[in-house]
């Protein structure tokens, strides 16, 4: 611990809080009147607890800029935490902007694992690591739980190691140590659970890594095991800030707990109706008893919508209110009317992403009366990263420019991954982890054979794989090309980690190590088509390098991120899941997908039942509410998942939308233009239709037929445009008992119960079965489909 010579550390009291207190603050005028208490009462806990748009995170912002006006706190005692790096830039951004001049410095401004990666690496060895630690992503993680479990002689095809992370991850979030895993939980993983969480916590200390759920666990075990450390902080953090706080895990909790108990200098901000990472471990209970945790606790209500328009907040509104025992919020705006939202079914996944193309394109010139509008006013929100594919590709087909946030991310890919295991094992030779993935790659002779063999060599001696190869090299265990290459790698590995240690620039150091590790080389022998795009790749990488200081900073930085950090200004429509777009807005916002499996998602009611449905529900408000002036909701009848062509039936959600404040829009060529000839899916290759009907089948066929008719009798508005409301709105299945239906798997057979999506179906061959009805179609346009 070297306390004094931390610049990020404050140094001496601040100045006089009644004489800065007495300046002029012209960023108060643009807050209401509560919002100006929330970023004024300085001192003492703050629970701000109100609904969408109404201004939390611009309070937030302003009682940052208000402390450091003031002089009631410098720059590096404020600790704010935010729910993404993005998040944190803007912020920092905004109070420049109210200060009218840059902020200096702001070091604990971030996210709880940007802030703890700082923490831990200033005490790492309080909790058995190096300072030079590196922090494992979820492959690396599954694939050392792979290894401990087959060890264990567990057979990994009935316990994954994927489900042992998901199991641990659980632990880490409610802040378990494997010594405090409750015995209710000790049942996990066929009884072997907590004695695998152990073995894993040991290897990864070996390994001299952690896991992401490690950065809060190993942060929170230091400040309950060493009281003068956690002292030290609540000294030093005598201001504490934190957005989306309903969105908190107990680990995350404890720590702010811990931390603000010093001064209790604490301002909270969040929506109950926006927590949306239950199944990450968020516990929006954390939000309600806040004033219990801080007693006196100013609780301060918004309810001034700044963001959408009226009908965008009643259509929102009108959806969350399916949820029970939320604490109940009034909503209002003063902006005018504006649009309905709008929702579109239509045949496909592909033309729902073709028509949501054209309308951007149209968008950009104004149209129905509308502004025009930029492409980064745009946005479009899905509920799963796989449906991002489809507007991708529409999108790099008509040319237009998007950035996905968020999504599949650069640093996913395998040369990336290789590149920067060399990387890591050059930062920490101890990564054991990095060094398999790269001991053969590019091949160099290192078979599972001599791998094992070095694994061997190191575990009998304890030391690092590094350390091994070098004795069995000693040794002369390793002999021929194979021996050869080891040496050369381990001689690199030696050379590069002196290049690091000895702080030599680390663009260069970058590219000496990708040149003499031969990786560069070996992708350019390389033949295939994709070699080009990788050693492009390697070159972006590269560059990417620049706005570092150093390779570690550079591998925590892609660690940690979870959004975008390219910093464009070009004009680009976003594509990202509803998740990453919480406490962002856009004038114009599109929400594909919504059917039910999809969103609700069918994954978390099978996991969490109603509980489960809530969270979607909630999402479903955090999607319209992140729309200004327009948002549009859209529906496939079919949607290829994984490969795979699926029925979909409208989601229950679109069901719940209060109708005065919905248009119904015609999608084009359904009614128009007529289908069947023009269809490209009639051409499509015979297995890749399965149990997905033509479309004129569909149409035609009973079930939506009578769709249409039940939607109709429901008069949802009028649509301002000539066409008509055709879209089915039952959440429920579109069957009748006695239809004849087909199932992929079981073939024909005819419906004899119906509860909500399940139908009980007699198979002609496969005997009385209950099945889900978006695997069902009706027989007749199921047609000779082969199985
Ligand atoms: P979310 O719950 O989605 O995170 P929020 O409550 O944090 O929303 P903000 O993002 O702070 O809301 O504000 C929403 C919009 O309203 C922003 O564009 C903000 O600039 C604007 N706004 C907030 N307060 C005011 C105000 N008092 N006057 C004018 N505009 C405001
Ligand atoms: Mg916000």
């Amino acid at each position: 611990m070297n306390w004094a010579s931390d610049d990020d550390m404050p140094e001496r009291a601040p100045l006089s809080r009644q004489a800065m207190a007495a300046r002029a603050a012209p960023y108060l005028d643009d807050l209401n009147p509560p919002q100006r208490e929330a970023a004024t009462t300085l001192d003492g806990p703050v629970l701000m607890l109100a609904g969408a748009g109404t201004g939390k995170t611009k309070a937030l912002t302003t009682r940052i800029a208000h402390l450091l006006a003031t002089g009631t706190a410098r720059p590096n005692e404020i600790l704010s935490v935010t729910f993404t790096n993005k998040a944190a830039r803007e912020m920092k951004t905004r109070v420049a902007r109210l200060l009218g001049q840059a902020v200096e410095g702001m070091p604990w401004l971030g996210t709880f694992h940007a802030i703890c990666v700082k923490l831990l690496r200033r005490h790492a060895e309080l909790v058995g690591l190096k300072t030079n630690f590196t922090i494992l992503d979820t492959d690396d993680q599954v694939r050392l739980l792979k290894q401990l479990v087959v060890a264990a002689n567990i057979d990994e095809k009935r316990w994954p190691a994927r489900q042992l992370a998901h199991i641990i991850d659980g632990w880490k979030n409610r802040a378990w140590t494997p010594d405090k895993v409750p015995a209710a939980e000790h049942g996990a993983f066929n009884r072997r659970g907590v004695e695998l969480y152990a073995e894993y916590q040991e290897r990864l200390k070996t390994l001299n890594a952690v896991d992401f759920g490690d950065l809060l666990l190993h942060v929170v075990t230091i400040f309950q095991t060493h009281d003068d450390v956690l002292q030290q902080y609540q000294r030093w953090f005598r201001y504490i800030l934190v957005d989306e706080y309903q969105d908190t895990n107990v680990a995350q909790y404890l720590w702010l707990r811990l931390l603000a108990g010093g001064h209790k200098n604490i301002c909270c901000v969040g929506d109950d109706d926006q927590s949306i990472y239950g199944w990450r471990g968020a516990e929006v209970g954390n939000i309600l008893r806040f004033e219990k945790d801080f007693p006196g606790a100013r609780v301060i209500r918004l309810e001034q919508n700044y963001r959408s328009t009226p009908h965008i907040l009643a259509a929102a509104s009108g959806v969350i209110e399916g949820n029970q025992g939320r604490l109940g919020k009034t909503l209002f705006t003063d902006l005018s009317e504006g649009e309905k939202v709008r929702l579109i079914g239509h045949w496909d996944g592909e033309e729902e992403a073709r028509w949501i193309g054209e309308e951007i394109e149209a968008m950009q010139g104004g149209t129905r009366g509308m502004r025009p509008f930029s492409l980064n006013d745009m946005a479009i929100l899905v509920r799963a990263s796989h449906q991002m594919r489809a507007f991708e590709d529409r999108f790099l087909t008509i040319g237009l420019p998007y950035r996905v946030i968020g999504g599949p991310r650069f640093y996913e890919r395998m040369e990336i991954r290789d590149a920067m295991a060399y990387f890591r094992v050059s930062v920490s030779p101890d990564d054991d982890l990095a060094f398999e993935r790269i001991v053969n790659t590019p091949k160099r002779g290192l078979g599972d054979k001599a791998q094992q063999k070095i694994q061997v060599a190191a575990r009998s001696n304890g030391v690092n794989l590094v350390e091994g190869a070098r004795l069995l090299l000693a040794a002369k265990e390793i002999g021929g090309k194979g021996g050869t290459e080891l040496a050369k790698l381990i001689d690199g590995i030696d050379r590069w980690h002196a290049l690091v240690r000895a702080g030599v620039d680390h663009i260069e150091t970058a590219e000496q190590i990708l040149e003499e590790s031969g990786y560069t080389e070996h992708w350019q022998n390389d033949k295939t088509p994709e070699a080009p795009g990788r050693l492009e790749n390697l070159k972006e990488l590269v560059k990417a390098l620049e706005s570092f200081e150093n390779l570690q900073g550079f591998l925590e930085h892609v660690s940690l991120i979870m959004d975008n950090e390219s910093e464009e200004t070009e004009d680009k429509v976003s594509i990202m899941t509803l998740h990453a777009a919480k406490g962002l807005e856009f004038p114009v916002v599109f929400l594909p997908g919504w059917e039910d499996g999809l969103f609700p998602s069918q994954r978390s009611m099978d996991e969490s039942g109603l509980k489960g449905l809530e969270e979607e529900r909630r999402l479903a408000y955090v999607g319209i509410t992140r729309a200004e002036e327009l948002a549009t909701i859209s529906f496939a009848a079919n949607r290829r998942v994984y490969g795979q062509w699926q029925s979909q039936l409208p989601s229950r959600f679109i069901d719940e939308l209060p109708a005065d404040h919905v248009e119904v829009l015609t999608p084009p060529g359904l009614y128009g233009g007529g289908f069947g000839a023009a269809a490209p899916e009639m051409s499509a290759p015979r297995s890749d239709l399965h149990d997905k009907a033509s479309r004129a089948d569909v149409y035609n066929s009973p079930g939506w037929k009578r769709l249409q008719t039940r939607a109709q009798g429901r008069g949802m508005s009028q649509p301002s445009e000539a066409r008509n409301v055709v879209i089915d709105l039952d959440a429920v299945s579109a069957f009748t008992v006695g239809d004849r239906v087909f199932h992929q798997k079981f073939g024909y057979g005819e419906i004899t119960g119906i509860e909500g999506d399940k139908l009980d179906i007699a198979f002609d061959k496969a005997g009385e079965k209950k099945v889900v009805a978006k695997f069902i179609t009706a027989a007749e346009s199921a047609g000779d489909v082969p199985f």
